[in-house]
């Protein structure tokens, strides 16, 4: 680049502009390839990373060979950009205020490659925190996927592959009102792709498989079972009691025979309504999955009706069996997530 297409020198935000930090004045400034000018403590730099202890202990050089200086303070030159520099100096000093929070994705690729190239444990952990943040994580979790696998971070791959499928299809990059793909995705391949496309639909048929163990049972339920997963709701039950009295399904209704064995489902509305899920799984989010459970279609809800032992438990019951439904997705979907290894690009 000639010295006419330069861009001007500019100072950073806050927290590293000049005067940024309260009662300590800065004695250093790192200027980044775009030639923004970072106003920070040699001292703070120097306790996070091995390679600025070792830099900063040099005597200056002095005569023609002198560092150029702003202030009297040292100009220190480095290729990263601002965007860069900003989230490896956040995650380089202590968090004293909010000011040095990292609240979102942009340049954390590069500053987790620049936290490793100037020895800094003390900043890879901090990125690694950040990529883990459960607001970012829910918000971006397709920019944590590309970040992670291009930065061999296993366990963070396979966190944001799971988070993909909270996610819910409108604010998925495949999405039509996206123009754009995510920004990190330049840095992966059509590989990693496609092993988080795999694990999402291996994910889908793991829930959908999960949703099928709800409507079906080889031999009779426990007639005496309690929590939601075993056989405790009313749909598997002949009678349930409503303070104390004894209710029975309608006509119809109830737990019934399949088949010519000991084969039995539950009430017929039940396994509708879960069978309608699942054959819409492919284009619902695992929470949608789980809300819907409790979201009742005009048919299921006048089947409900119908039935004394239905209407007075039926509710409750299903909004029981979501709550306990979407703890298992995640169980479900951690384990597929864990024969995948997304970062090397192969199965293990
Ligand atoms: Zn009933």
């Amino acid at each position: 680049m000639s010295v006419a297409t330069l861009p001007p020198i500019r100072d950073a935000d806050a927290p590293f502009c000049p005067g940024g930090i309260d009662d300590t004045p800065a004695d250093l400034i790192i200027e980044s390839s775009d030639r923004v000018h970072h106003h920070t403590h040699k001292a703070i730099l120097a306790f996070s990373a091995h390679c600025f202890r070792n830099l900063l202990e040099f005597p200056s050089p002095t005569g023609e060979d002198a560092n150029p200086e702003r202030d009297g303070k040292p100009i220190l030159s480095l290729p990263e950009d601002s965007v860069v520099m900003r989230k490896l100096l956040l995650a380089l000093y202590p968090r004293s205020s909010q000011a040095f929070v990292i609240k979102d994705l942009d340049g954390i690729d590069g500053a987790v490659e620049a936290a490793k190239k100037y020895d800094s444990p003390v900043a890879t952990t901090q990125l690694h925190a950040a990529l883990r943040d459960v607001q970012l994580m829910d918000n971006q979790p397709h920019r944590i996927y590309a970040i992670a696998c291009h930065n061999g971070l296993e366990d963070i791959a396979k966190e944001a592959a799971v988070a993909t499928m909270r996610l819910s299809t409108g604010r998925s990059p495949f999405n039509r009102y996206f123009r754009l793909p995510p920004p990190e995705y330049n840095y992966i391949s059509a590989h990693q792709l496609w092993l988080l496309e795999n694990f999402q639909q291996e994910g889908a048929h793991s829930i959908a498989s999960a949703l099928s163990e709800q409507t079906w049972s080889e031999g009779p339920p426990n007639p005496d079972a309690i929590d939601i997963n075993e056989y405790g709701a009313v749909w598997w039950k002949d009678v349930v009691y409503v303070n104390l009295q004894e209710v029975r399904h309608a006509q119809g209704c109830g737990m019934r025979s399949v088949g010519d064995d000991y084969d039995v489902g539950p009430s017929s509305w039940f396994f509708a309504h879960v069978q309608h899920l699942r054959e819409n799984l492919s284009d619902m989010s695992m929470e949608t999955v789980t809300q819907k459970l409790t979201m009742l279609s005009p048919e299921t809800l006048k089947a409900i009706l119908a039935c004394p032992a239905c209407s007075a438990l039926a509710s409750t019951h299903l909004s029981r069996l979501s709550k306990w439904f979407s703890t298992k997705v995640v169980q479900i979907l951690r384990a597929t997530a864990s024969k995948t290894n997304f970062t090397e690009g192969r199965f293990v």
